[in-house]
């Protein structure tokens, strides 16, 4: 079997990894390049487009802002999983919030804003502070502002202004309530094209400057799971979806509030590499081609650090138990999503010792997701 995906970055990688002992077949297509490559080793092939995908027999995607052209194109060839409408939603926040509401999925109240006036009036209908969001593109907390008092409306429209003069698109502004959660977590699970659905347990997520640091995956309280699972049902059944769909949600006491979704493989699934009986990529692939889903059952808490901007980190990382390095092979740039750990423990207690350690080896100023282990 073969798998086209849209993107070549790290996540087709993973796929191309996990999809080996399966005996599928990964080629991706560098939406920058227009070029087919090989997802691991990111060497170029003479292959168009339209013939990878006359030779393949899923297209699917690793990130949510792939061109509409190229959408359709993979569209019309009857092969793309999730549909191209559901890439659509998940990298446009209008069309995302619209279909959470259709769904009846509990998220944070909000207003399209395009003007100071609608600016102005979306903080008197919703209240300080606030939260921004430009509809497209957004990414890592990319793209984002903050409106803490009334007094920082016309600055920070300034600067929306400047972004959106900026922007090829005249894309509009989410400006939604700010949520004062008490944690963030995200749920991914599986749908296949017969309807059959999958979850792995929720993962607790840290971020840093609106970038993912740190999750956490350990079997929770059962309510909270349950509260997740119900609102994936039903916009995953909303969407009709097909493929591994990831949902951020934030919990203020014992209550969920989707944050996003992600029509994709996530960052805060990596932990099932090695924590959960089947890892997000090779269930994405089960997915996309009707295969039935393996189990997402958690084996042992697991917990992910995200490596940004480094390249290279002490060797004595690989002396602490059961801690796995997936490095992605990129050129090292600031900030950039370089590669990922994976630690694991047979219970809380011994991962919270095993990330003990990983603490006292890295730096505190690059991984400070981790001060709570210092
Ligand atoms: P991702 O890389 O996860 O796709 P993104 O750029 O789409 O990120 P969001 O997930 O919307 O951005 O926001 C990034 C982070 O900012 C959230 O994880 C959360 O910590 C914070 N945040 C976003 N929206 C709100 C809100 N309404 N209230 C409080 N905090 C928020
Ligand atoms: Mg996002
Ligand atoms: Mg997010």
């Amino acid at each position: 079997m073969k798998v086209l995906v849209l993107g070549a970055g790290q996540l087709a990688r993973m796929m191309a990894l996990a999809g080996t002992p399966l005996g599928v077949a990964v080629c991706a297509f560098d939406v920058r390049s227009q070029k087919v490559v090989h997802p691991i080793t990111l060497a170029q092939t003479h292959d168009s487009l339209q013939h990878a995908l006359d030779n393949v027999d899923v297209v699917t995607a690793e990130f949510e802002h792939v061109p509409h052209d190229i959408l359709a194109i993979c569209e019309a060839s009857g092969k793309l999983a999730p549909a191209s409408s559901n890439i659509k939603i998940g990298g446009d926040r209008r069309l995302e919030k619209a279909m959470l509401d259709r769904a009846n999925a509990n998220n944070a109240s909000h207003v399209i804003v395009d003007s100071e006036l609608s600016l102005n009036q979306a903080c008197e209908k919703l209240g300080v502070p606030l939260v921004l969001k430009s509809a497209l593109d957004g990414y890592d907390g990319k793209g984002q502002w903050r409106i803490k008092q009334s007094t920082d409306i016309e600055p920070v429209w300034q600067d929306i202004a400047e972004f959106l003069q900026q922007s090829s698109d005249k894309q509009g502004i989410v400006a939604e309530q700010f949520i004062p959660f008490d944690r963030e977590v995200s749920l991914i699970g599986a749908r296949n094209a017969r309807g059959e659905v999958v979850f792995y347990p929720l993962a607790e997520n840290i971020h840093v400057d609106g970038v993912l640091s740190l999750s956490l995956a350990e079997q929770g309280d059962s309510a909270i799971q349950q509260q997740a699972e119900t609102m994936f049902k039903s916009v995953a059944e909303e969407l009709n979806y097909v493929g591994v769909l990831a949902i951020e949600f934030f919990q203020v006491g014992d209550q969920l509030l989707v944050n996003e979704i992600a029509p994709r493989v996530h960052n805060s699934g990596h932990w099932t590499q090695q924590g959960a009986d089947t890892c997000q990529f090779e269930n994405h692939l089960r997915a996309v081609l009707n295969l039935p889903l393996g189990s997402t059952k958690l084996i042992r808490p697991t917990a992910m650090i995200n490596i940004l901007g480094e390249d290279n980190l002490p060797d004595e990382l690989l002396t602490v138990a059961s801690l796995h390095m997936h490095w992605y092979g990129k050129d090292k740039r600031a900030g950039r999503k370089m590669g990922h750990i994976n630690v694991s423990g047979k219970d809380k207690a011994e991962l919270a010792l095993r990330l003990q350690q990983v603490a006292g080896i890295l730096c505190k100023e690059q991984f400070p997701a981790l001060n709570c282990y210092r």
